[in-house]
């Protein structure tokens, strides 16, 4: 079952794709040309912004998402824009212990973590192909988020919820046919 506010989705004609911090050079440019195959919106990449120090929590070792989120915010935005923020650092969204990415419908903005998408966080080999697909697939889950697309039942899909690594491993980078209908692709 997909839930779709169609208001949201006409009023955003393009996405930003913003560093906070410091990233892997050729990640945004990759995930930009990912958005684009797949979603009739522009997509752009802005220049990086340094890491909000009042995001992070020295307790966790890990930022808030929501106060990235608000840092991003008062960046300039037309009305028909999105920004898709992109971090190199751990974050986390009460009550859970991590978070992969997060979204803030309202304005709006979304932000996705790198540090948990990398094989050897997990004690896995380095594999930047691998890494690079869940950049991906956690890139086209948040900018779903922005459309209106609501967490999606098909584990194979894109806008399937995930709670651990795993989970982002079974999804194949694309939406499914409910959802792209829902995005009206
Ligand atoms: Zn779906």
């Amino acid at each position: 079952m997909v839930c779709l506010n169609v208001a949201v989705i006409h009023q955003i004609k393009s996405i930003r794709l913003l560093p906070v911090g410091r990233c892997d050079a050729d990640i945004p440019y990759r995930l930009r040309a990912g958005i684009q195959q797949r979603l009739s919106i522009d997509c752009e990449i802005g220049d990086f912004i340094p890491r909000p120090l009042d995001a992070f929590d020295d307790d966790r070792l890990q930022y808030k998402a929501t106060k990235v989120v608000e840092r991003v915010q008062r960046e300039p935005l037309d009305e028909s824009n999105a920004i898709l923020a992109i971090i190199d650092n751990d974050i986390y969204v009460e009550p859970y212990n991590f978070a992969f990415g997060y979204a803030e419908l309202r304005d709006p903005v979304g932000v996705i973590s790198l540090t948990r998408l990398r094989p050897e966080f997990w004690g896995d080999e380095p594999d930047k192909e691998r890494f690079f697909q869940r950049a991906m697939v956690e890139a086209l889950y948040q900018v779903g988020r922005l459309l209106g697309l609501s967490s999606c039942d098909d584990e194979s899909c894109v806008m399937s919820a995930a709670n651990g690594i795993g989970d982002v491993d079974k999804k194949q980078i694309d939406y499914c046919q409910s959802c792209r209908l829902g995005l009206g692709l």
